[in-house]
């Protein structure tokens, strides 16, 4: 008999959440935590909010699942909606952000394919970056980490370093199908990627008859102040993946392209089971309902300049813990001195979740609809644990 019937896949905090409510968080014993994680930027909309309650039992009582054998009318509604505020033309839904991403990489490649373009199958991808566990996932990444052991790995990813202009100069492109790309790397550290960057790789994929492919799993759905992050800095991609806040915490992604790269996706190129069923729709929609409302993305975008200043602020009053604070919008990151994980537990007993990433960085992906005192709160329990990993330095 095995006492823990889990694959032992996660190292795990020992602690167990119960119920939550906004960005509040309880554990079995009834103990307390303000959760500025989000279950790593899922919970867009914080803990049992009623409106995605609502939409859940609304639709729970009338119809679960049909399979996309049959036309699902939310389905249509969300995609509409999701066209009429973004680059998109079409969209594929799934259940998760590694399979938002493998439709992105899908679709370039039939798109090179159609177009003749045989020998284009290349996808370039960045140091540090992460797209999902699944093997094309672990490939496109090339983190030695991610793939330790379960090579074979898919051909055709080629990793470059993240920023490095000079990587991309004298760059062979002739069998590049597309670049992937995300434009804040979340696990990888609260990275950001310049304009200047991204209009680069737009300038080589029009050169080159690449599609530029944006990883938004976690940067997208209002999470940096914009419905998606890639906005804020004028470039245009072809195809972006999404997934996480879109189901506020039912498992809902999607793939989103323009009509040109998404042509060749005909009838019995793709398909999900579970992909863009009536109940994932249902919440998707009240998700986006709130996310579009008068003002909600202006206040994500105000509120994440006020927290990232008061990180500042921190990182200048703790200089033996922080190095630095990063990110845009409730998407922010602080840089530690000292081990994160030794930060992130002081922040657990100080009740208040935070998230790890590489670089040594500990994340900070709040509710979007977090208020102003709770953010107060937040800053006051990082400052309490700052003060608690002083106190043992
Ligand atoms: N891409 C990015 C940028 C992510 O942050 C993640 C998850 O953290 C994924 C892809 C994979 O998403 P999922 O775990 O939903 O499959």
């Amino acid at each position: 008999m095995v006492n823990n019937p889990l694959m032992d896949t996660y190292r795990r905090a020992n602690l167990t959440f119960v119920k939550g409510d906004g960005v509040w968080i309880e554990t079995s014993e009834g103990e307390r935590y303000l959760d500025m994680g989000s279950g790593i930027a899922v919970n867009a909309l914080g803990h049992a909010n009623s409106e995605l309650i609502k939409a859940l039992i609304v639709q729970s009582q009338k119809l679960w699942h049909t399979s996309n054998l049959y036309s699902i009318p939310s389905q249509i509604q969300l995609a509409k909606k999701l066209v009429e505020n973004t680059f998109a033309e079409k969209v594929f839904f799934t259940n998760s952000g590694t399979e938002s991403i493998e439709c992105a990489i899908k679709v370039a490649r039939k798109y090179q394919f159609e177009k003749g373009n045989e020998l284009k199958t290349d996808i370039i991808t960045f140091e540090g970056s992460f797209h999902g566990r699944s093997i094309a996932a672990i490939s496109a990444s090339g983190s030695k980490k991610l793939t330790s052991g379960f090579a074979p790995l898919v051909a055709g990813f080629k990793s470059i370093p993240f920023e490095d202009m000079d990587a991309l100069v004298g760059y062979s492109f002739e069998r590049v199908g597309g670049i992937l790309i995300e434009p804040i790397q979340g696990e990888g550290g609260i990275r950001e990627t310049s304009g200047t960057f991204l209009k680069k790789l737009r300038e080589i994929c029009d050169a080159n008859d690449i599609l530029l492919i944006f990883d938004e799993v976690q940067s997208g759905v209002g999470r940096t102040g914009s419905f998606l992050a890639h906005e804020q800095l004028d470039v245009k991609p072809d195809i972006v993946a999404i997934a996480k806040g879109i189901g506020g915490g039912f498992p809902l992604g999607c793939c989103l392209a323009s009509e040109k790269a998404s042509k060749a996706m005909i009838a019995g190129t793709h398909g999900s089971t579970f992909g863009g069923n009536p109940l994932a729709c249902a919440v998707g929609l009240a998700v986006l309902e709130r996310i579009f409302s008068e003002n909600f993305l202006e206040a994500v975008r105000e509120k994440g300049i006020y927290l990232k200043e008061q990180l500042r602020e921190l990182v200048i009053g703790y200089p033996n813990v922080f190095e630095s604070a990063r990110g845009v919008g409730l998407m922010l990151g602080l840089k530690c001195t000292v081990q994160s994980n030794i930060f992130i537990n002081k922040a657990y007993k100080n009740r208040l979740l935070v998230v790890p990433a590489g670089d040594n960085v500990v994340r900070l992906l709040p509710p979007l609809n977090i208020t102003y005192s709770e953010l107060d709160e937040a800053l006051k329990r990082l400052k309490n644990a700052a003060n608690d990993v002083k106190d043992e330095q």
